[in-house]
């Protein structure tokens, strides 16, 4: 079929939850991507940073294809030889005891508030049932029913009532604002160092760690969200690194999975993951082999090559060099790594369509910032290739 078909085809049955750019994308490698019509194009988005190592790498592939030829599903109900490999290796790099795999990101977020939650009566002492997550105004965590309770996107929860209780939301990036709203029954902290979905906002300088040390002070869990700030985007492996900040649980999804199979984690210490016991929470899927086999290889390409000092590099580059476009409408390019957006005072939609006649798919966030977040992968010729490009269209 021809993207006209596959568009007609899928607008007819699809839900239509979403608002893509009229593109088919029917075959890609690395941080190319083609249509059915053989069209050629740059992927800058990286399914919302689900692709750090770009499309299909080999090595992902491989240890995918391996252990297709072996066992794919176990099923909790048995152990499998991977699944404690993974786990030792997330506990490695976030230099935690213990790990919980799951498969989405919103499922990981869950994870983590029933582990806040146990924690706030078991440990802390929280009368049941009134323990408080502070959350951050512009927050992305997901899209289930309890994720979306705490948005203050309502179009996010509109209509989807009743709402989870237990969530207080503060601005973000507002250090009094969140010694103000803890209270004793406070449990935890969550919040994206780096908010993607919200158009790549970076608290000021120093929030995290302030945050951090509010919440250590006053006996509050904080769980940094890193699904989509982590695993080199922001240019360094997770996004808390850029203030010393080491969360007490740090969530992890998208790249994890290197863009082949969903997998998605959070780590923490013993104390807090030991709460849940036999029965208390899981997942079918969680922790098969064949996504701990694609989230190991997955980790090891982006330590074996480099791909979080490249993302550091390349980003600050290309930041500098989308600074340089002459075009009134743009008010700020800003973001860490290969994580930039473009803030315009209009639409970005009509930017990101002549950007795809150009070659280059980026997808607006909110309604006018352009984010930039390309497959950490990319060359620094390819870079330019796409640079010479958004010149262009940017400039008209
Ligand atoms: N948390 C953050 C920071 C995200 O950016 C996202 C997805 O964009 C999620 C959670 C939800 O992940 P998933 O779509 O895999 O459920």
């Amino acid at each position: 079929m021809n993207t006209e078909q596959l568009l007609k085809v899928t607008d007819q049955y699809t839900a239509p939850n979403y608002l893509p750019l009229p593109i088919v994308i029917s075959e890609a490698e690395g941080v190319w991507v083609k249509d059915p019509e053989g069209n050629k194009y740059m992927d800058m988005l990286s399914s919302y940073s689900a692709l750090n190592q770009g499309h299909r790498h080999p090595k992902i592939i491989n240890a995918v294809k391996e252990q297709l030829d072996k066992v794919t599903l176990t099923s909790r109900a048995f152990q499998n030889e991977k699944l404690g490999l993974l786990s030792k290796q997330l506990c490695d790099l976030t230099k935690k005891e213990k790990a919980l795999i799951m498969n989405t990101g919103a499922e990981a977020v869950e994870t983590a508030i029933k582990c806040a939650r146990r924690w706030a009566y078991q440990v802390k002492g929280i009368p049941e049932n009134k323990a408080e997550i502070i959350v951050m105004s512009g927050n992305f965590h997901g899209r289930t029913v309890t994720v979306v309770s705490f948005s203050s996107n309502e179009s996010y929860h509109k209509g989807f009532g009743p709402l989870t209780p237990g969530f207080k939301i503060v601005p973000y990036g507002d250090i009094d604002a969140l010694k103000d709203a803890i209270n004793p029954n406070t449990a935890a902290l969550l919040m994206e160092p780096v908010q993607g979905e919200a158009g790549v906002i970076i608290p000021p300088e120093g929030y995290l760690k302030e945050a951090y040390d509010t919440c250590k002070k006053n006996d509050v869990l904080f769980m940094a969200d890193e699904i989509q700030s982590g695993f080199g985007r922001t240019g360094k492996l997770f996004a808390c690194d850029w203030e010393d900040v080491d969360p007490d649980i740090y969530i992890m999804g998208k790249a994890l999975g290197g863009g082949v199979i969903p997998v998605s984690a959070i780590t923490g210490n013993s104390e807090l993951l030991n709460l849940f016991n036999p029965g208390s929470h899981g997942s079918t899927f969680g922790g098969n082999p064949l996504g701990c086999a694609c989230a190991m290889a997955a980790v090891d390409v982006l330590i074996e090559e480099n791909l979080v000092q490249r993302s550091l590099d390349l980003g600050e580059y290309l930041k500098s060099e989308l600074k340089k476009i002459n075009n009134e409408e743009i008010v700020e390019v800003r973001g860490k790594g290969l994580f930039i957006g473009l803030e315009l005072n209009g639409p970005a939609r009509p930017y990101c369509e002549k950007l795809k006649e150009a070659g280059i798919l980026c997808k607006e966030t909110h309604e006018n910032v352009i984010r930039f977040a390309p497959p950490l992968i990319i060359s620094k010729d390819e870079l330019d290739w796409a640079i010479e490009k958004v010149k262009i269209v940017l400039e008209g």
